[in-house]
């Protein structure tokens, strides 16, 4: 079995203590590649060094909408410039979340841009959508980005515009918390094969029976157990199917 955890966060503050210790303990295991995703322009260089240190991370550049206050004026030209690296296989996470208090309007202009700077890049597009799924379908109804929408558990028919055009789902340990699974669940359920992907959004997002632990790409194996059992196929199939579409998306050869 080979597993792409295609959505980690190994930049965190919470793996400072021992990022690449936890990286070079997936060797050997069934984890064989790790996108890591980035938030904000104070990672950028330790999204770069995770790349050049591991030779099965790939990483993306971007702007959360969580840090748009935190933001230079030159994120687009910083942006620009650390995409050129090889092992940068996508822009973002970007976005809308509602959930945090950023101003909205301020929020949408970074988005905008960044979906701009992605297509002039021909970089594919990682997409954070936190109780703002309407304005997110939206804004991105208006690109039609090439990409991923990471952790959706929004309505099933705004998933279905975004594959319209071709975009991927990721699924991650969401969908066991009973208390709220179960938007995640209807969207797998409604998620061809050919757009599915998994991933952790690890330290963040544990199995339900770790909620209160750092999680770790590992954790992936999970996700693949429980999709499996919702939709009554092989693990093996789960995990070859995602693994293929993670690398096709992320342009990643071998
Ligand atoms: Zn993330």
């Amino acid at each position: 079995m080979r597993l792409f955890d295609s959505h980690a966060h190994y930049e965190d503050a919470m793996f400072d203590s021992d990022r690449h210790e936890r990286l070079e303990a997936l060797r050997g295991t069934d984890v064989t590649h790790v996108l890591n995703c980035c938030s904000d322009v104070s990672v950028f260089d330790t999204v770069i060094e995770l790349c050049e240190r591991h030779d099965f991370v790939y990483g993306s550049i971007g702007i959360h909408p969580h840090w748009v206050l935190e933001t230079p004026d030159n994120y687009l030209e910083l942006i620009r410039k650390y995409a050129m690296h090889e092992k940068i296989a996508a822009i973002g996470e970007m976005g809308l979340d509602y959930f945090w208090k950023e101003p909205k309007d301020l929020q949408e202009r970074i988005f905008r841009e960044q979906l701009e700077l992605a297509k002039e890049l021909d970089k594919p597009v990682i997409i954070h959508d936190r109780e703002a799924h309407e304005d997110c379908l939206k804004i991105l109804a208006e690109y039609q980005p090439a990409g991923v929408l990471h952790r959706y558990g929004g309505p099933v028919d705004l998933m279905k515009q975004a594959l319209s055009w071709g975009m991927y789902i990721s699924f991650n340990n969401d969908l066991t918390y009973p208390e709220w699974n179960q938007p995640h669940i209807d969207c797998l359920m409604e998620c061809p094969w050919e757009n599915l992907l998994i991933e952790t959004d690890c330290p963040f997002a544990p199995p339900h029976e770790h909620r209160d632990e750092r999680c770790e790409s590992s954790d992936v194996r999970n996700v693949v157990r429980v999709i499996a059992e919702l939709r009554s196929v092989s693990e093996d199939f789960v995990a070859e199917t995602s693994y293929r579409n993670a690398m096709k998306l992320y342009r990643i050869s071998g």
